[in-house]
């Protein structure tokens, strides 16, 4: 039996990793899940799957799920971030699934790394905003970390007999989001509602904004240059509309390998909970002659030029990818409540780049510190602009 934490159960990777642990409930056994503040979809989870203990953020949230909760129920109820980081470093548990969105992400996977547990990572910000000193600290607690994006698993299966020394560049694909082939005329008007509707994947909102905008693809570089070790130049993007081949490898002697499959991010989180070993699920199989045709685009940079941008912060190296990532969230914040249009969150993240210098990353503070700057040069840009 494999004892596993969720950090962040009640999202889009949460709930898909609970449809996990149905499938394998021989196998799998949730030991603390997390929630932001949705208490409904936490006491069902509870009372499916008995865990010793949630969190939640809020006490006041805490005190009415409680009250929600059959008397006889023995899961403990926690709450704010001190319940978070209980639930990442929780004793019995082998394995952390990161399935929070955002920075708030990067504290509890620390935590979870420093108790040497396995880290599911599908919280990509925690290696866009900590790179290298995340990957040697999982390194020096040996703590294994295995992703759960889809095309980094598929980088990962590709790479499984250890050829890292032998990569040649990553093919890293992107389905190409809702406004693939659109240019910038277009996209002056395109609203929240345009750009939630992604033609592939069902995702919480912040990623499914950044499908859009391409920058998801742009945290994708900047995780793949940490987890892989590689070079930026040695990452090629490739807008890939059918989302079959999760991404490959070319290797020195121009021999590539991919993977493949039907875009079902149960597949790359059952990977990534029981690797090495790979089992049986009853999950649809992948019929090629269904698809019929595999086609490829090279991205545009200049009109989504989130992506470029996330080239230039891993140039700049330092805090600067910490700030993109953290310059995003906001602006993402602030094209979903219409405080700013579509082509805004790409123009704010390049101003805010221009204005930081970038410092190398030695502590969470200094990550933190970053993440502040940027939210304060934000308030003052919109206070300017406003
Ligand atoms: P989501 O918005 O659906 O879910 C986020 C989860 O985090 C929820 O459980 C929510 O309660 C929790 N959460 C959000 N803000 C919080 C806060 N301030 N404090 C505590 N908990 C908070 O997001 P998602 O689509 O599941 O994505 C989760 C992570 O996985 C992201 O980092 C995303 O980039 C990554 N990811 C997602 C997908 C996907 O298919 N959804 C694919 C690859 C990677
Ligand atoms: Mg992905």
């Amino acid at each position: 039996m494999k004892y596993i934490s969720i950090l962040g159960s009640t999202g889009s990777i949460g709930t898909q990793t609970l449809d996990v642990v149905r499938e394998h409930a021989g196998n799998l056994k949730v030991c603390a899940i997390t929630g932001n503040n949705n208490i409904e979809l936490l006491k069902e989870q509870i009372i499916e799957f008995e865990p010793e203990l949630c969190s939640v953020m809020s006490e006041e949230k805490a005190l009415t799920l409680k009250k929600m909760l059959p008397k006889d129920c023995k899961t403990d109820i926690s709450f704010g971030m001190d319940g978070l980081m209980q639930a990442a470093e929780f004793e019995k548990s082998e394995i952390a699934v990161t399935a929070i969105s955002g920075m708030i992400g990067l504290k509890p996977t620390v935590a979870a790394i420093k108790k040497h547990k396995k880290i599911a990572l599908a919280n990509k910000e925690t290696l866009v905003t900590g790179g290298s000193y995340i990957m040697d600290l999982a390194k020096k607690y040996n703590s294994q970390i295995i992703p759960v994006d889809s095309e980094h698993s598929a980088i990962f299966q590709c790479l499984m007999a250890n050829e890292y020394r032998s990569v040649n560049k990553i093919l890293l694909t992107a389905s190409g989001g809702p406004f693939r082939g659109k240019d910038t005329e277009y996209l002056k008007n395109v609203t929240v509602e345009d750009a939630l509707k992604h033609p592939n994947w069902s995702m919480g909102k912040k990623i499914t904004i950044d499908s859009a905008t391409l920058m998801n693809k742009g945290l994708e570089v900047i995780e793949a240059k940490f987890l892989f070790d590689i070079e930026p130049e040695q990452i090629e993007v490739l807008v890939h509309p059918q989302s079959i081949i999760h991404s490959g490898v070319e290797f020195i002697d121009h021999s590539t390998i991919a993977q493949l499959g039907l875009p079902d991010m149960r597949v790359p989180i059952q990977f990534a909970l029981f690797y090495p070993e790979r089992i049986h699920n009853s999950y649809k199989s992948l019929s090629l002659t269904d698809i019929g045709n595999l086609t490829f685009e090279k991205p545009d940079m200049e009109v989504f030029k989130c992506l470029r941008l996330a080239f230039d912060a891993l140039k700049a190296g330092g805090t600067m990818p910490a700030v993109l990532n953290a310059s995003n969230e906001v602006c993402v914040d602030l094209f979903l409540n219409k405080k700013i249009s579509f082509l805004d969150i790409g123009n704010i993240n390049e101003q805010v780049m221009l204005k930081h210098s970038s410092v190398k990353i030695d502590s969470i503070e200094t990550i933190l510190e970053a993440e502040e700057w940027t939210r304060q040069t934000i308030g003052s840009l919109m206070n300017i602009e406003h």
